[in-house]
């Protein structure tokens, strides 16, 4: 009887698992053709084994899970699916023969019919309200097929009726119910996350695209912009008081220029060349670009010696990854304080180390580096990493940071030889 129990509870969460690709074929386009498929026959296959392994309660009753994939076929499979799983339960349940099967076969059709009515808006409501239906649901159709059953037995057999039975009786519907709310709950949880990566990417694809569209209409006038600011400054009938307004200009030019930047390194480059790169003279061109910047901020920019290492990747891209994170290092240190890069060859990869002594990250900031739009900082994008991270995913690298409140954050680069 346990090790029916136990099969009957274990199988019910299968279809658990392909439900995951099913949600990801209906987002994401047939990516997983088939998936759906999947879904239905492991519901159907749940259906077969509960009802192969009901649990005996010796008292001439017996009892399955078999409506939990019955109700999740209706619910996450649609109206035609949960009609076809149904069909294979009154099937296998007329297979199967015995006492109880005009029970079994009404209540399976009374089951779906109340699924199919009660659920038009089940999936606009929150999870509580739907784990409410739900409770409802299951405690309805199981409560009304045992008291159908009791009548059936009274008016039909002379049934002796004890305190194990009555038990029994009043123990399924509530096994039974505590089971689906678990499982659903499960679902909305997997779908859930399934949907908050969905939304990311489109909300990432529709910044691309944005991207793409908005870079030369902006830059350009942008461009030419600064360049008559440039002349204005050199112009000697502008009192050196107002060349002042000249600079901020240009500096917040220079500024929106970076944003943009931002915003394109997520636009995917087709052109990928790989070559094998000396990190070395890579870094060197860095320092020599961020420099100024670190000046600015009173921030020393140290370069270690790196002999003899080399990544293989497109250049680029290593360059925009690179000084995405030394810029995100300067930004977060102090005046005084430091941002050191170097780099070492290990057995299979090459480690460019980024660290600085600045004001370091919680666990939970840790946690959230490469979300898109995910910063601290007031003009801040919350978009360098997370291009970053992608760009060294394409070049089969990977980005790893460590980070200590108040002390300082180690970024680690990490890339094929
Ligand atoms: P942005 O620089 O536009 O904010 P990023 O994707 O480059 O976007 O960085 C996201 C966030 O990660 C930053 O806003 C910051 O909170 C955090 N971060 C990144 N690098 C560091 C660092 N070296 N030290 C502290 N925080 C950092
Ligand atoms: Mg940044």
């Amino acid at each position: 009887m346990i090790e029916h129990m136990i099969i009957n509870l274990v199988v019910v969460l299968i279809p658990l698992i392909s439900l995951q690709f099913v949600l990801f074929e209906k987002n994401t386009a047939a990516k997983h053709p088939g998936a759906t498929v999947m879904f239905h026959i492991s519901n159907a296959a749940v259906i077969v084994v509960c009802m192969t392994f009901p649990v005996d309660f010796s008292a001439g009753v017996f009892f399955d899970l078999r409506y939990i994939p019955l109700i999740i076929s209706f619910l996450y499979g649609g109206i035609a699916p949960g009609c076809l799983t149904a069909v294979l339960l009154i099937g296998y349940r007329l297979l199967l023969g015995g006492d109880g099967m005009i029970t079994a076969i009404l209540f399976t059709v009374v089951a779906g019919i109340v699924t199919i009515s009660q659920f038009q808006s089940y999936h606009l409501l929150p999870l509580k309200k739907k784990l409410k239906k739900i409770t409802g649901l299951s405690m309805g159709i199981t409560l009304s097929k045992l008291l159908f059953l009791f009548l059936y037995l009274a008016f039909t057999d002379v049934i002796s009726w004890d305190l194990k039975k009555a038990a029994i009786y009043i123990g399924y519907p509530l096994l039974q119910t505590a089971v689906l709310v678990v499982v659903i709950t499960l679902i909305e949880n997997i779908r859930h996350a399934l949907h908050f990566q969905l939304q990311q990417s489109e909300m990432l694809n529709s910044v691309g695209q944005l991207a793409a569209s908005v870079t030369h209409e902006v830059r350009n006038p942008m461009a030419v912009a600064r360049g008559f600011m440039q002349i204005f400054q050199k112009e000697k009938y502008i009192p050196e008081d107002k060349k002042i307004f000249l600079n901020m200009m240009i500096e917040e030019i220079d500024r929106a220029q970076m944003i943009i930047s931002d915003y394109l390194s997520l636009v995917k480059t087709n052109s990928s060349r790989i070559e094998r790169l000396n990190v070395s003279e890579l870094l060197s061109s860095l320092k020599s670009v961020m420099f100024p910047f670190a000046l600015l901020k009173g921030v020393d920019l140290v370069q270690k010696p790196a002999d003899n290492v080399h990544v293989v990747g497109d250049p680029v891209k290593v360059k925009q990854i690179l000084m995405n994170i030394i810029k995100n290092g300067i930004e977060a240190t102090p005046e005084g304080g430091t941002v050191t890069l170097s780099a070492f060859m290990e057995e299979k990869e090459a480690i460019i180390h980024i660290s600085d002594t600045g004001i370091g990250m919680a666990r939970e900031q840790l946690k959230k580096l490469g979300n898109p739009f995910f910063t601290t900082k007031s003009s801040g994008t919350g978009l360098g990493l997370m291009a970053s991270y992608r760009m060294a995913a394409e070049m089969n690298g990977r980005i790893e940071a460590t980070s200590e409140i108040g002390k300082g954050t180690h970024f680690k680069i990490i890339f094929p030889k």
